[in-house]
């Protein structure tokens, strides 16, 4: 590994570099292992199978990365049952100083790590760096939070008396998506490693470099080797992982069938599961809702990361009342943005992650074209500039004319398609919302506070945003009903489901035992 100091120069070279080869060289740290056990990078120990690191705007393949077989993943967890004991033997307070210590590298490298996930995931640069400061405060809450996990004291009858202590459940295990890489690894290693639990991440094979440069962070705040640990990999190293006898707890964000998978892989040796699934959820925007807000808001619920955000509220009702003006000034605004280079400040629109996902999302727009709806902008593929040919760019879309029954409408598509419903009544609204399988997310805008209230209470969902969407603050817990989860991160909710409760009798007089 490169001095601390260097890598700074380094990076801020590749900042200032057009082509993709030069602005990699910039990053010593993707031509080096990206298994990360014990404190240091690894190969991994049988590279048959591989896969490649590809540049999503531009299709340049970045580099090839062994895949980690079962030698690979049993030594990842070993390490990190090894290193459990120790870790958990320091109070709250040690452990929340080495996650504090963390959050502050993680903000003076903001800028390397945010190229390294635009790198990655293809996002615009501005949003890269929203989503590692959010990280940052993410890992720095929880070593606030680490010396308050506690025990009760219960007082019982005649003096006797109970006490219950918080235990840590010993190795997670997590497996990430690609929407939001470093968030997935810091979202699911600091409330892990805050309780004292030790982790092992399998993070997505699209996006497999910031997590690497997180263990590194952590190793420089003070963690001790064998807490963190990175396994690179496709599904069959996931399964590896979710199988290994010796993981207790896995915690895992992607797609609805493959959460089902990982359940049923953990249901075998009883194992804890946290499950961050997908979601197709509804934003309510009534009549009497400050119009340029709830704009800006359906833009803010569709368009963020090329649309590839769980939460993101696709099926947006509008009252009758206002549907044609809030389309006219949707679609206005949408055209406006402006897709380009990822690394550009001024681009809004990035390139989407893969030539599937992208094929997936062209799709849906065919798919709703021939079932009637109408395509008012984007939907199709563009090519900002000749250097990005071999990348995978998609004009934001908006669908009108859309009806409940439609695929686009039912199915999660996970790209920039905006499917707008019309709708009358609230009852009516709630009804149709709700008719969904998913439960991640939801929203709605109106200015009537009772009705606020009435909705939101009625609305069968996890997360939900009155008058905005997709906001994430520090400390909000977050996850789904129905098929798009189990349990919650963040918040101090997150702490419930990476410990387990033991509770402890005390008897302060005989014994009176009827034998
Ligand atoms: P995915 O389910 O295809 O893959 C997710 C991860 O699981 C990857 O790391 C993949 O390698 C691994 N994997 C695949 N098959 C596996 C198997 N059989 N066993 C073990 N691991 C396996 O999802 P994706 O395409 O990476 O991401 C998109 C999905 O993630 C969407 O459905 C989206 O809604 C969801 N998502 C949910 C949240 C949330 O917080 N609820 C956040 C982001 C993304």
């Amino acid at each position: 590994m490169l001095p601390q100091g260097r890598m700074n120069v380094m990076w801020r070279l590749a900042r200032s570099c057009s082509t993709i080869s030069s602005r990699v060289a910039g990053f010593p740290a993707i031509s080096q292992p990206l298994n990360y056990l014990a404190g240091a990078r690894v190969e991994p120990s049988d590279s048959s199978a591989q896969f490649n690191l590809q540049y999503p705007a531009t299709g340049e393949v970045l580099k090839t990365v062994g895949c980690s077989g079962s030698d690979d993943v049993h030594r990842a967890v070993s390490k990190a049952r090894q290193a459990q004991t120790g870790w958990a033997r320091m109070s709250g307070f040690q452990r929340g100083q080495v996650l504090k210590r963390a959050a502050d590298i993680v903000r003076s490298r903001m800028e390397e790590l945010a190229q390294l996930e635009t790198l990655d995931t293809g996002k615009p640069i501005w949003e890269a760096r929203f989503d590692i400061q959010g990280c940052a405060d993410t890992i720095e809450y929880y070593g606030g939070l680490a010396s308050t996990v506690t025990g009760d004291f219960l007082p019982l009858s005649d003096g006797n008396f109970s006490y219950t202590i918080r235990e840590p459940l010993g190795v997670v295990g997590g497996i990430g998506a690609w929407n939001y890489p470093f968030q997935m690894a810091s979202w699911k290693s600091s409330p892990a490693l805050a309780c004292g639990n030790t982790f092992v991440f399998k993070p997505s094979q699209f996006t497999p470099l910031t997590a690497v440069v997180l263990g590194e962070i952590y190793k420089e705040a003070g963690l001790p080797d064998g807490c963190y640990n990175i396994i690179q990999g496709e599904a069959e190293t996931g399964q590896l992982l979710c199988n290994h006898p010796d993981v207790d707890k896995m915690s895992f964000t992607g797609s609805v069938p493959v959460g089902s998978k990982i359940m049923e892989a953990c249901a075998k040796d009883i194992k804890h599961v946290t499950l961050e699934l997908g979601g197709k959820s509804p934003l309510i925007v009534f009549a009497d809702s400050h119009m340029d807000n709830a704009v800006g808001g359906a833009m803010l619920a569709n368009f963020l990361t090329q649309g590839q955000v769980c939460s993101n509220g696709t099926r947006v009702f509008v009252q009758r009342s206002i549907h044609d003006e809030f389309l006219e000034k949707l679609v206005s605004r949408t055209k406006k943005m402006k897709i380009g280079d990822p690394f550009a400040e001024d681009t809004t629109v990035g390139a989407t992650i893969s030539r599937q996902q992208a094929d997936k999302v062209l799709h849906y727009v065919q798919a709703a074209r021939h079932e009637g709806a109408k395509v008012e902008c984007g939907g199709e593929e563009v090519t900002p500039e000749p250097r990005f040919a071999g990348g995978q760019f998609l004009s934001p879309c908006v669908l009108s004319g859309c009806q409940d029954n439609m695929q686009v409408v039912r199915d999660e598509v996970f790209g920039s398609i905006l499917s707008l419903l019309v709708f009358d009544e609230e009852e009516e609204v709630l009804a149709r919302a709700n008719d969904t399988e998913f439960g991640l997310a939801g929203g709605l805008f109106t200015n009537d506070l009772k009705r606020a209230h009435r909705v939101i209470s009625k609305l069968k969902a996890g997360s939900l945003y009155l008058n905005n969407y997709n906001i994430y603050p520090v400390g909000v817990p977050f996850g789904g009903y129905k098929k798009s989860g189990i349990g919650r991160e963040n918040g101090p909710e997150a702490i419930e489901y990476y410990t387990q409760v033991k509770s402890v009798y005390v008897e302060m007089n005989d014994v009176e035992a009827p034998f």
